[in-house]
């Protein structure tokens, strides 16, 4: 039996909760539906302070952020569904896997708040041996903060995002000394002060540059981390590896379904309501691209909800125009297409796989339209404004990156 409903909100993280609080404000019935046992999403992992700041002008432990949505969502009339994962999409059916068999529901909208995955040792492609002492920072918060106990004594953190920052100082609250982290390109992948701090602070030398990267012991059990810097072998003792960062959508389920796939951002197309090709579907949240701040979800998640709110009062056609935009060195653009006929306040936003100079050229039907130098850092968002764009329907967007520098 297929249940209808009149919208269903896939992720009870901040993207989900906000966007189906807004719903709910603005009178519509809404269903979120979350595969844990608890809703809240990324944040009830994340044990130190540091959510709500923006959005509630308090400052949070991930867990009681968590808990706070999942408040205002109830409050607000959401109905919160535990223990539905969604496996797959048949059309517009949503089929869950719950305690109780496989339920199945239509919605009138539906949308995806998926959030992201952590890449583990597999997605680098690292060698060496097995142990169940080779975690992500996931596993570590939850070891620490849910389970109150430590993985192992020492560990050796692979990468040098954000969240690799937030790992070393997990692991330092917990005792684990990490003497080293090591990261493949010149630089870390961070505000840059991040490294004096960390060496000065918490005694973890930061090796940038490094290649080669191995497991080594026997038995399942870690003796060390082997990398090479220069013509130099480095071995960094230690009984873990902590994989961070490299966060993936999660969104194999939406690969299946949509052939309209965007593999750069390596989730679906959206425009910049939110909305899939198909209007019956709309995305929000880290699903879209990698791991932003919880706040940004949050409010992202509050503007999907009034543009699916808009689509069912006042139903527009969609007249889409696609963006082109090939280029390796992007780690993920959002929007990926745009509605002409809903108003637009930029091109596009992109980030960058790391450190970058050069030059984005938006071409309109192959002509050069818009030039903007770039010096970004991998964490910095870049905005392609909209510049008195004349678009009309069948034209064609394409935006180029070039590594060499313009005088401008
Ligand atoms: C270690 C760490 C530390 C962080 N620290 C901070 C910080 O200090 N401040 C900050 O602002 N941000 C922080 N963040 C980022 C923040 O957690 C995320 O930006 C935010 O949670 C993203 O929200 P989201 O709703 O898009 O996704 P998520 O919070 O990931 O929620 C997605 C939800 O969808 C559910 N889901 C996925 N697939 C299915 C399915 N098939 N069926 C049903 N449910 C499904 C998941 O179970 C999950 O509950 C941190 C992240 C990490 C990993």
């Amino acid at each position: 039996m297929v249940n209808d409903i009149n919208i269903a909100v896939i992720g009870a993280g901040p993207a989900g909760l906000s966007c189906a609080t807004q719903l709910a404000k603005l009178s519509q019935e809404v269903i979120v539906f979350e595969r844990q046992t608890k809703s809240g999403g990324t944040p009830l992992h994340c044990g130190h302070k540091g959510f709500g700041m923006l959005e509630f002008q308090r400052v949070l432990t991930g867990p009681q952020y968590g808990e706070l949505l999942t408040k205002k969502a109830k409050n607000a009339g959401v109905d919160i569904r535990l223990r539905h994962s969604l496996y797959k999409i048949e059309d517009d059916i949503l089929h869950f896997a719950t305690p109780n068999g496989v339920k199945k529901y239509r919605a009138k909208r539906v949308v995806f708040a998926l959030g992201v995955r952590e890449s583990h040792r597999s997605n680098y492609f690292i060698s060496g041996i097995r142990s169940p002492n080779i975690i992500t920072t996931g596993a570590l918060q939850r070891f620490v903060y849910e389970y109150e106990s430590i993985p192992f004594k020492s560990g050796t953190i692979y990468n040098t995002e954000l969240v690799s920052f937030s790992a070393l100082a997990t692991s330092k609250k917990s005792d684990i000394d990490i003497k080293t982290m090591v990261e493949k390109e010149k630089n870390i992948k961070s505000f840059s002060i991040l490294k004096p701090l960390s060496e000065k602070f918490f005694e973890t030398v930061i090796r940038t540059g490094v290649k080669d990267i191995s497991i080594y012991g026997e038995d399942k059990k870690i003796s060390h981390v082997a990398v090479k810097k220069g013509d130099r072998n480095i071995a960094v003792e230690c009984e873990g590896v902590i994989f961070t960062g490299g966060f993936r959508p999660e969104s194999a389920i939406l690969q299946e379904r949509f052939k309209d796939f965007n593999h750069t951002n390596k989730s679906v197309n959206t425009t910049q309501a939110f909305r899939l090709s198909d209007g019956r579907f709309f995305a929000t949240g880290n699903v879209l691209r990698g791991a932003l701040a919880a706040f940004k979800c949050y409010f992202e998640g509050k503007r999907c909800a009034n543009f699916v709110d808009n689509s069912l009062k006042e139903e527009k056609e969609q007249e889409i125009i696609k963006i082109k935009f090939d280029s390796d060195e992007v780690d993920w653009f959002t929007p990926t297409m745009i509605d002409l006929n809903i108003e637009r306040k930029y091109l596009t936003k992109l980030r960058f796989k790391k450190e970058q100079k050069g030059e984005l050229k938006v071409l309109l039907n192959g002509k050069p339209f818009i030039f903007q130098g770039v010096n970004a850092k991998p964490y910095e968002t870049v905005t392609i404004p909209w510049i008195n764009f004349e678009v009309k329907k069948g034209d064609k967007i394409e935006i180029v990156f070039t590594t060499a520098p313009r005088d401008i």
